[in-house]
């Protein structure tokens, strides 16, 4: 069997404030989502497998500044970081995830580790960190993820909690995340997340992309999904797995449960979006607030970026 390759990924949504964005930083972001798309997207179009896409993409915003995860992860209220990552196979449900992590360069690729040699799902804290010493993946100093904005970002949030000055409703500050969804010439399906989760973020939390079902989800009789938003909210609708299980059981086109369910959460707060594709290749990218950084390629292959419309 041999499927038109498909591809997407986010790297985060939110309010992202017009007036803040010059013209040179939109073209930044432009390249940035679409140098990870290419990265994933040439292994799909050499017969490479939905896994091996998504790591691909996923390392590729993980090492760009711009976006929050790996390097430009957001910091702790104790200015440190502490990252999470997943991904999951759609062939047999195969996943692995690590959350409060900072040390691999990739934390995309401590999450394939879990799932590849562990047996376990979910690593977490000083047994994740040794772990991934273990596994011999390439390490990082703290200094490599720390970036001048994400400091500022940290120090305006502690600074506007200290003085009660009420939320400038700017989240694309706070937040973020990166993700990817691919579906492979075998018909298979994957998805990853990564993030550094919400800027001033109490130490020990963990949000929901390394939540299955919540953030990131695989399965190829539905969907792929990865999301980004406010990770309570899209835990606590367990998001990822509604919209897997209006598919499988309503009988719902994936375009509608993605869209109804991001429209639902909304009114929760739960800010935010996804990206998503179905076992046919179709691609659903909803999102409930002002834009989200994304890329995917069409059905004629060709790949398209946007953070606020599709043309935008
Ligand atoms: N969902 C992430 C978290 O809550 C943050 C984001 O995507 O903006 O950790």
């Amino acid at each position: 069997m041999s499927t038109m390759p498909v591809l997407a990924l986010h790297g985060g949504a939110g309010t992202i404030r017009r007036d803040l964005m010059t013209a040179e930083r939109k073209a930044a972001y432009h390249a940035g989502l679409r140098a990870a798309l290419e990265a994933g997207h040439a292994i799909l179009r050499d017969g490479g497998t939905a896994l091996d896409a998504v790591t691909a993409t996923v390392m590729a915003l993980e090492d760009d500044p711009l976006f929050n995860a790996g390097r430009g992860a957001v910091y702790t209220s104790d200015g440190t970081h502490e990252m999470d990552a997943a991904i999951m196979s759609g062939t047999d449900r195969a996943c692995g995830a690590v959350a409060g992590i900072c040390g691999p360069r990739h934390p995309v690729l401590a999450a394939r580790a879990v799932m590849e040699t562990t047996g376990h799902v979910l690593l977490t804290g000083e047994g994740a960190r040794r772990f991934c010493r273990e596994a011999g993946l390439e390490h990082a100093d703290p200094s490599w993820f720390a970036t001048p904005e994400r400091r500022a970002s940290l120090e305006a949030e502690m600074a506007r909690r200290a003085s009660g000055i009420p939320d400038d409703g700017d989240d694309a500050r706070r937040h973020g995340t990166v993700g990817a969804v691919a579906l492979d010439i075998h018909g298979h399906l994957a998805a990853a997340t990564s993030t550094g989760g919400m800027t001033a973020k109490k130490p020990g939390r963990v949000g929901d992309s390394p939540i299955f079902g919540a953030g990131t989800w695989a399965d190829d009789r539905t969907c792929a999904i990865s999301a980004t938003g406010h990770g309570e909210i899209f835990i606590r609708h367990a998001v990822a797995h509604e919209i897997d299980a209006r598919m499988r059981l309503a009988g719902q086109s994936l375009a509608t449960a993605a869209h109804d369910v991001v429209a639902e959460i909304a009114p929760f707060g739960g800010s935010g979006g996804l990206v998503a594709i179905d076992a046919k290749g179709n691609v659903a990218l909803p999102f409930n607030c002002s834009g989200m950084y994304r890329a995917w390629t069409g059905p004629d292959g060709r790949i398209h970026t946007a953070i606020y419309s599709d043309e935008d």
